[in-house]
């Protein structure tokens, strides 16, 4: 078992670092370098990233990214965002490189001079905390939950020998106060292996709900647990009913988003149980049904459907075994 789940994090390891593996920052050059030498490569603007800067109000800001995997080079492929009160500034998400993590922290500069007190991880993935060494930089503590620091350290590390763990672990529901304003930090189950965080800010009604939300897109389930990620869906549709939703990929929705989620797992659920029923191995299975269903033909992140990208498990795959094979063999080989 222990081997089993090495395994399973070194192969998203290594998929997530063909995902995320060409993004690494690029080195900046002085505008006005003498000739000769390498040629300048900016830094990254909100436009060359593809992120788009949306005020959700009374302090909660987003920044939406626009792309679809694999991502071109400089794009942020997660959302990132932060929250501004009288004493103070929380950052959620600061993208997958020190490059993107220094333009969210500059366009918190746009909107206050308040100081930036925390970033938070909401769960470990590469995509999410590639940036933190710009936060240690400046000296700004980073937050994440559960076995974080473990898993960056043995599933990121090779794709990202520089990368930065959190080094304030919390391992309860807290209250993060900027001054006049809280920040609630819930931890939820399903995406990612423990680490798993929310946060919602009931001044301004706002969810950044991380990848527990993928709007209009295929989420990677690669690396999670389907039953769970329902469990928490729904209660989260049942304590934030009003609340405007961030997603850690896609636009920015509502509840709808939430349950577009658990539409989107209970259809698997059931092929998987039809597969079950049939008795089918996992190829039959795969081969089944590897056409998208009408409902999520124009979501993006297509290559996460079925079989995902090379070393990823595919949602197919992952229902598969999560769902359909539980009945038929045992789960302890
Ligand atoms: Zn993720």
């Amino acid at each position: 078992m222990a081997k089993l789940r090495w395994l399973v994090g070194a192969l998203v390891a290594i998929a997530l670092g063909l995902i995320l593996g060409h993004l690494q920052p690029a080195p900046v050059v002085a505008q006005n370098a003498a000739p000769n030498v390498a040629p300048a490569v900016a830094a990254p603007t909100l436009a060359t990233a593809g992120l788009t800067l949306e005020n959700l109000g009374n302090g909660a800001y987003a920044l939406i990214a626009d792309v679809d995997i694999p991502p071109p080079e400089g794009r942020a492929i997660c959302n990132g965002g932060f929250v501004v009160g009288s004493e103070g500034v929380l950052v959620i998400d600061p993208f997958q490189t020190p490059a993107l993590a220094n333009l969210l922290f500059d366009t918190v500069q746009t909107v206050t001079d308040k100081p930036i007190r925390y970033v938070l991880n909401t769960h470990y993935h590469a995509d999410h905390t590639g940036g933190n060494p710009a936060a240690v930089g400046r000296g700004i503590p980073i937050v994440g939950r559960g076995p974080i620091r473990e898993l960056m350290n043995t599933r990121n590390r090779a794709n990202d020998p520089n990368l930065r763990a959190p080094d304030l672990v919390i391992n309860s529901d807290t209250e993060f106060w900027l001054g006049d304003r809280a920040v609630q930090v819930s931890r939820v189950e399903g995406h990612a292996a423990g680490t798993d965080l929310v946060a919602y800010v009931p001044s301004a009604k706002v969810l950044y709900a991380g990848d527990m939300v993928f709007h209009e897109r295929i989420p990677f389930i690669g690396d999670g647990n389907i039953r769970q990620w329902q469990g928490s869906l729904y209660r989260l549709i049942a304590t934030y009913p009003e609340a405007k939703v961030v997603p850690g990929h896609g636009s920015i929705t509502d509840v709808k988003g939430l349950q577009s989620m658990q539409r989107y797992f209970s259809d698997l659920v059931n092929l998987a149980l039809s597969w079950r029923a049939q008795n089918l191995t996992r190829e039959q299975a795969i081969a089944q049904s590897s056409e998208t269903p009408a409902p999520y033909k124009n979501y993006r992140f297509q290559a996460l459907y079925a079989t995902g990208v090379p070393g990823l498990p595919g949602n197919l795959e992952t229902a598969y075994d999560q769902i359909a094979r539980s009945a038929a063999i045992p789960l302890v080989p």
